[in-house]
């Protein structure tokens, strides 16, 4: 059979991101939207260039406003760690659907799920859901600021935990790329509550709670995924944990990237290293928005209405999010896909790492699970400090060779690329493909 030159060029992918409708759709959005955008990170500013508008997505692929197709390693930032559209987790939306769409009391399948999360992260011996990941970290700080009767949180910085006041100190992610460590519009009074200390020094965290006794919490990303990904050095969550334990101050983990990505049983089930209190957020809702924090019983009954401290949410427990989310911790308790997943990312950065050699790039690839991030730095990248001394220009430039090659990375050097087990052996070469002509043409 003879392919006429017409029938070949229709078959060749297009490419992503040339203008067309996702263009006319930023200059439309920009009149009504912040931006054009509903949240920063989104609007490209890190990359330059024009946000590309989503159609769809299935499995590891995305389509445009124009139809065109890319290979997509940002995953929603996250949740979607069973690609896009997994046929269980739809099935398990529409058919919550049939019911109604909130009810704004208690259903059986809330239930269910919060046994389902405690089985898998036993430390959450009694769990609150919320809408966001953001409401996970504030109402936990909250939390342990009520039990432990201290104003004061560390955190490290480069992680990001929300956008809530106490956090956007050093915070990370879109944080560090606009330059606005801190945010205007956070009074004095409130951000000088929060310390901050460089990630991976145990040394520092020892020193300060040694001279202070009024700190409530240590709020940490066990792997942190927010200024890229930058996993802990060996010993640091231990130490963490014992530092805490003997000045009396709640150790916080903020799994809202590691829960359920990590392992079943998140970071705190990789490292066996135990929280007083755990964010979740992102997978756990299959898709839709979704939070959740949760500790010892002893600690969760300060919560209201067991307790005093005031939390509560119009939608938390949304039946249709919860019923996908169930659906996908289901299928991600069945299939067990960690190892494969580690391996397949383990496997990439490694190619990519030697291709970056090659064409003697300085590239630094961290991983841990089923994330990742190419820095373009000699590195190593243990901080914030040696995450920031990457070539961001040259990061934006890769982006844009891979975005063209039809192979979608976060718009942002100071972000984690997701994997998905609908990242198949096939896709994946044709992503390193594109790694390779990006980093011989740079
Ligand atoms: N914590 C971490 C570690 C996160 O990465 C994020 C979001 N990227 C949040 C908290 C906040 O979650 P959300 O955007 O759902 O409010």
């Amino acid at each position: 059979m003879t392919i006429t030159v017409a029938e070949r060029q229709k078959k060749r992918p297009k490419k992503f991101h040339r203008r067309g409708n996702s263009a006319a759709l930023f200059e439309r959005a920009k009149k009504v939207l912040v931006g054009g955008v509903n949240s920063p990170v989104r609007a490209y500013q890190a990359v330059g260039g024009e946000p590309v508008f989503v159609q769809r997505g299935k499995g590891a692929i995305l389509w445009d406003a124009d139809g065109r197709r890319a290979i997509d390693f940002v995953g929603s930032w996250g949740p979607l760690i069973l690609g896009h559209g997994p046929t269980a987790v739809l099935r398990a939306a529409r058919r919550a659907l049939r019911n109604g769409t909130t009810f704004g009391a208690p259903t059986e399948l809330e239930i269910r799920f919060a046994e389902l999360i405690r089985q898998a992260v036993p430390s959450m011996e009694k769990v609150r859901l919320v809408s966001s990941g953001t409401e996970a970290t504030m109402s936990a700080v909250r939390l342990a600021r009520a039990a432990t009767s201290c104003a004061k949180i560390v955190k490290f910085s480069g992680c990001y935990h929300g956008h809530a006041d106490a956090f956007l100190v050093q915070a990370g992610s879109g944080a560090l790329t606009l330059g606005a460590p801190t945010s205007p519009g956070i009074p004095e009074e409130i951000s000088r509550h929060t310390l901050v200390i460089p990630y991976n020094n145990t040394d520092r965290l020892r020193s300060l709670l040694e001279e202070r006794s009024d700190v409530a919490a240590v709020i940490v990303e066990p792997v942190a995924a927010n200024m890229g990904v930058v996993p802990p050095a060996e010993g640091f969550l231990e130490a963490l944990r014992e530092a805490t334990r003997r000045h009396g101050t709640l150790l916080i983990f903020d799994e809202v990237v590691t829960g359920f990505r990590l392992s079943w049983g998140g970071a705190q089930g990789a490292f066996g290293v135990t929280p007083d209190l755990t964010c979740l957020g992102k997978i756990i809702g299959g898709g839709f928005p979704i939070g959740a924090f949760g500790g010892s019983a002893g600690l969760m009954k300060h919560l209201s209405p067991e307790g005093p401290v005031y939390q509560a949410g119009t939608l938390s427990g949304n039946p249709v999010t919860v019923s996908a989310g169930f659906a996908a911790l289901k299928v991600l308790r069945e299939n067990d896909p960690y190892a494969g997943l580690a391996q397949k990312t383990r496997d990439l950065a490694a190619e990519i790492r030697s291709l970056a050699r090659r064409f003697r790039h300085d590239v630094t690839v961290n991983a841990a699970g089923s994330m990742f991030t190419v820095f373009f730095t000699a590195g190593p990248v243990t901080d914030e400090d040696s995450a920031k001394r990457s070539d961001t220009a040259q990061y934006a430039r890769f982006f844009h060779h891979l975005l063209d090659a039809g192979v979608y990375f976060p718009p942002s050097q100071f972000e984690a690329c997701f994997m998905s087990t609908a990242h198949t052996d096939g896709v994946l070469k044709k992503a390193l493909k594109a790694v390779h002509t990006a980093f011989k043409e740079l």
